[in-house]
């Protein structure tokens, strides 16, 4: 019997040729918006401000529990409080995730009632409403698009060359996550621009530099409060205030990494890039645990809000995302992943995704984790 031959290279590069074209040709018919329009139930679409205000009193009923029961916690110890700041982390961005409705005007159907709500829901957490709903309809914008994706920044391997040793390093580092948004990304503004500066990169005209001015104020005056409420207590405010709203950010940066990082994502380089394929990119991770319900649903509903940000509240994602689907289901493209073990998936992708590779292209890879090998040994 004549020996099997190895699969030789010209049959490889004829399958992935093959795959290539197959996943061109599937890109090519991408649904487009309408037609996921059409098959999500007309109801998902609807506003209501009684279910908004019910979810929003909901996290401030369970984040006024966890105050009140903080000296159960500590009774633990240190590893009480770290569970208690775990929590308070937790449904602070489940609160967080309310203001966000506001920001994308699905709160209600009232621009001046998502303003104030967007406010009262934000401010707590000293983060400024308007600079970051601006910042944040980039991302929704651009999502995936490498240049103009903003408030999610895209390293690519020049970027990442060009880093300095500490800031290559800081990036990797899980615990990065809990300065990545307060004060990094919104006080300092990187990469932005500062979202409580009125004449940062962040702003263009005189309406968006008195907004922040605005924002900046129901931050300023929240902190305040806090003070007077700590009874003028530094020690204390920083305990159960400055800390719990840094495992807020940790929350929100750990959320946002995992809906749009994984190791086969694509970001696209204009010219490749269209709204429908971007969007496509990110990915729905139900946490388990109850916690996708706490958290409105964030977590596995990302893909129909990125699809219809300004369109369908919180707590129609689900059935929205069941009806994406189903549409995406013969595209073979609709991305997502049991994430369990989310906190673990945080820290390996930030360790193991460094750079994207392909720029020039249109389209743009992490490597596999053989070929960064290969390049470091070099
Ligand atoms: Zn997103
Ligand atoms: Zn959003």
């Amino acid at each position: 019997m004549p020996p099997v031959p190895p699969m030789s290279e010209t049959v490889v590069e004829t399958c992935s040729a093959e795959l290539a074209a197959a996943k061109l040709t599937a890109e090519k018919r991408l649904p487009t918006i309408g037609d996921f329009k059409k098959a999500i139930p007309p109801e998902c679409f609807v506003k209501s401000l009684p279910t908004s205000l019910y979810y929003m009193m909901q996290d401030f009923v369970l984040l006024g529990a966890l105050y009140y029961t903080v000296s159960y916690f500590e009774y633990f110890g240190f590893v009480g409080l770290l569970a208690w700041y775990w929590l308070m982390g937790m449904i602070g961005s489940s609160l967080f995730v309310v203001g966000h409705d506001c920001g994308h005007g699905t709160f209600s159907d009232y621009t001046w009632v998502n303003d104030i709500f967007g406010h009262l829901t934000h401010a707590p957490l000293l983060a400024p409403y308007w600079p970051w709903q601006k910042s944040h309809r980039q991302h929704h914008t651009y999502t995936s698009n490498l240049q103009k994706d903003r408030g999610h920044p895209w390293i690519t391997e020049q970027n990442y060359n060009e880093r300095s040793w500490f800031v290559r390093n800081f990036a990797k580092n899980p615990l990065s996550g809990f300065f990545r948004w307060m004060p990094l990304y919104t006080a300092v503004g990187l990469p932005d621009g500062s979202h409580f500066w009125p004449f940062s990169d962040m702003f263009s005209n005189t309406k968006e530099r008195v907004q922040c001015v605005v924002s900046g104020a129901a931050v300023g005056l929240c902190l305040y409060i806090a003070y007077q409420l700590f009874d003028h207590n530094l020690y204390n405010m920083t305990k159960y205030y400055f800390v719990p709203v840094l495992f807020q950010g940790f929350w929100l940066v750990m959320i946002t990494y995992l809906q749009h990082q994984y190791e086969d994502v694509q970001v696209y380089e204009d010219g490749e890039w269209n709204y429908v394929k971007g969007s496509l990119e990110t990915l729905d991770r139900p946490y388990g645990f109850g916690i996708d319900q706490l958290m409105h649903h964030i977590t596995d509903g990302h893909v129909a809000h990125h699809l219809f940000f300004t369109q369908l509240p919180h707590y129609n994602l689900m059935k929205a995302t069941n009806a994406i689907a189903k549409v995406l289901e013969p595209y073979g493209v609709y991305k997502k992943r049991t994430s369990y073990d989310f906190l673990w998936e945080f820290c390996r992708l930030n360790l193991r995704l460094e750079y994207l590779t392909g720029e020039g292209t249109g389209v743009l890879t992490y490597p596999n984790p053989d070929q960064q090998n290969t390049k470091k040994n070099e």
